[in-house]
């Protein structure tokens, strides 16, 4: 089954397209890298499949377990079990850890949600991840810095049990032991609940601990090439603008290829 499937999405903010004509389908147990230069439009992607209502659907598709869901409120999608590791997650005051995920799994569980269940979960999920006990009772990242933060989101996706997953940027402030914990501890979310995985990364690092199933370049509003995980060697070895080339030059072969059968 399709997780995610894009249909032609084109998105705009602040009057400025994005987005143009982007397509992408995701099935279970599939890990999808996107990678593409700064400002390209990644974290747009994500926050546009999470129902972020800064941007604007111009036209196209999304779907989540062959559901539209365009016009779908993001805590509704959350609680469907689409789920974003953001790229610089913010703090919010006032609402301790603890406080904000018993609330979202009450909310899911209702009258089934077991207050014990629920402590274990988060202490397992603590120690796994190498967090402090006390940042539970904070206030969401308050005061956490830049790769507490990404922990923490680490945290939420345990605690949530999403089936879609989108990290973004999950590797970035984070000291080689915590991206290791991270990303084996990813990894085993991934082997226990077999969800459908869209990271966003720069680095081949992150990918050392989770193995991409597809690697695609996104550039221009849309993906311009999809390959396995040698294309991110290609990428770190030769940068965005050779790929790009290489594009073109395939699609020249193509088309070399389709005229010599009708010659
Ligand atoms: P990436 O994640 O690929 O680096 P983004 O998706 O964050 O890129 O941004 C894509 C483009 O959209 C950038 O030019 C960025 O400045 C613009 N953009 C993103 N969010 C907003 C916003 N809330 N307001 C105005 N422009 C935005
Ligand atoms: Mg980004």
């Amino acid at each position: 089954m399709n997780i995610l499937k894009i249909e032609n999405l084109t998105v705009s903010i602040d009057n400025k397209i994005i987005l143009k004509d982007f397509n992408l389908i995701i099935k279970n147990g599939e890990i999808h890298v996107l990678m593409g230069p700064n400002g390209i439009g990644k974290s747009t992607l994500t926050k546009v499949i999470m129902g972020d209502p800064s941007y604007k659907i111009e036209s196209g598709n999304i779907y989540y377990n062959d559901n539209l869901i365009n016009n779908i409120s993001v805590d509704e999608r959350s609680r469907l079990g689409i789920f974003l590791g953001m790229q610089l997650p913010t703090a919010i005051e006032g609402v301790t850890n603890a406080d904000f995920l018993r609330t979202a799994v009450s909310v899911r569980e209702k009258e089934n949600f077991k207050l014990f269940e629920f402590i274990k979960n988060i202490d397992s999920a603590v120690n796994r991840l190498n967090m402090n006990k006390d940042m539970i009772h904070r206030g969401i990242n308050q005061g956490f810095s830049g790769g507490e933060r990404k922990k923490n989101e680490i945290l939420q996706m345990y605690i949530l049990n999403p089936t879609l997953v989108m990290l973004d940027e999950i590797d970035s402030g984070l000291d080689v032991d915590s991206l290791k914990i991270v990303g084996e501890s990813v990894m085993e979310y991934y082997k226990k609940n077999n969800p459908g995985m869209l990271l966003i990364t720069h680095y081949q690092r992150l990918l050392d601990y989770i193995k991409p199933t597809h690697v695609h370049i996104i550039k221009e509003g849309k993906i311009i090439k999809t390959g396995d995980y040698s294309l991110v060697k290609e990428i770190e070895k030769n940068g965005f603008e050779t790929i790009n080339t290489k594009k073109i030059n395939s699609i020249g072969v193509c088309a070399i290829k389709e005229k010599l059968k009708y010659e």
